[in-house]
């Protein structure tokens, strides 16, 4: 067996430590004489599991007392809907920012419950930039502000929380969340599909702050409320229990790998040398402003297009896989969540070298 350096942006590699773990744990989670697959969620070992996962979250992101930590179904896209869904209470809008693709599809979603008020976009430099804090047009009227961290498609991040104006802050963080430490508290809603840098797919992490929970008109289905979900620990309806089991394992292992702080040291080093290598050659290049250059997220498009198909082919012979950028922008992307080794990046700059010397 011969595992690869997996770029792909979602669902994306995992520790390697978490998959040997999982392994052995596949058959008989300790002396219970069966799969976490197999348990009921109501028992007692499965509520272990449960409770270690949540507060290992809540450890590792320093979530205060007064947050709800929701494990949901229905992915990031769900939440597209549920907030505006949960949190408008009588407001007839909300204010989003537009940074990409995620930020679009977030938008077109919300526009089917509110009026949407579009703060800022930065379509018009292909997405490729973050507008400038100072041209924001906050409505303090609207029932929230939502934004997106890090575009996982164009490769735009978020260095800052922005400020809400007093309006609840509701973040998309999907692909970025637990790659550095952030300010819980800045926040009303944080949300996040696991699939990029928590574990697999299949659950989404809800955290959301107690004054916005039971807000939901009681026309909103009961799995898609807030409030509910939180009385039932996340339990209304059969949770995705190994897949929980799976992100609890993951929250171990970056507890063991001292946590959110050393791991951005991390990403900051793996990044860093991933733009600096594209930067220095003439072959490659990446369009995204030098302030919000994803860390996690890597485009970059070669001088000849015409080259793509070879690029991905020889790195793929090379044991570097999925490095096609998305469909809608093209080029390349290397994602380099937490979970890539510096030896993978290591490993990715080398090829890139070698194929530019050899193109
Ligand atoms: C992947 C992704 C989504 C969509 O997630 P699903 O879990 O597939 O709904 C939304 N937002 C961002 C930033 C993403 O990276």
């Amino acid at each position: 067996m011969a595992r690869i350096y997996n770029f792909s942006a979602g669902p994306s590699t995992l520790p390697e430590a978490v998959l040997i773990k999982a392994q052995q744990e596949m058959l008989e989670w300790q002396s219970s004489g069966m799969s976490v697959m197999e348990m009921s969620h109501r028992g007692k070992d499965f509520m272990a599991i449960a409770d270690t996962m949540k507060n290992d979250l809540i450890e590792l992101m320093a979530i205060p007392a007064n947050y709800k930590v929701l494990f949901l179904q229905g992915g990031a896209s769900a939440q597209f809907a549920m907030i505006p869904q949960n949190i408008l209470n009588g407001k007839t809008s909300a204010c989003y920012v537009n940074t990409g693709a995620w930020s679009t599809s977030a938008i077109k979603e919300a526009a089917k419950y509110c009026e949407v008020k579009l703060v800022a976009s930065s379509e018009d430099t292909a997405f490729t930039s973050i507008p400038a804090a100072e041209h924001w047009q906050i409505d303090t009227d609207a029932g929230y502000l939502h934004y997106t961290s890090n575009e996982t498609i164009h490769g735009v991040e978020f260095n800052h929380v922005p400020d809400a104006k007093g309006l609840p802050l509701v973040c998309d963080m999907s692909s970025n969340i637990l790659s550095r430490p952030v300010d819980v508290s800045r926040f009303g809603i944080i949300y996040a599909g696991t699939q990029k840098n928590m574990g697999p797919s299949g659950v989404t992490v809800v955290i959301v702050r107690e004054d916005l929970v039971g807000l939901a008109p009681k026309s909103v289905p009961s799995v898609f409320n807030y409030e509910q979900q939180a009385k039932s620990d996340s339990m209304l309806n059969t949770p995705a229990t190994y897949n929980w089991y799976l992100l609890g394992l993951v929250l171990q292992w970056l507890k063991g790998e001292g946590g959110v702080a050393a791991i951005e040291q991390r990403n900051i080093n793996k990044a860093n040398k991933l733009y600096q290598a594209i930067d220095q050659s003439s072959m490659y290049r990446n369009p995204v402003a030098l302030d919000c250059r994803s860390r996690m997220n890597v485009p970059f498009v070669l001088a000849d297009a015409g080259l793509d198909k070879e690029f991905l082919k020889l790195a793929e012979q090379h044991g570097l896989s999925t490095l096609a950028g998305h469909r809608s922008v093209g080029g390349m992307r290397a994602s380099i969540y937490n979970a890539m080794p510096e030896a993978g990046v290591d490993a990715l700059i080398e090829f890139m070298a070698e194929f530019e010397r050899t193109h």
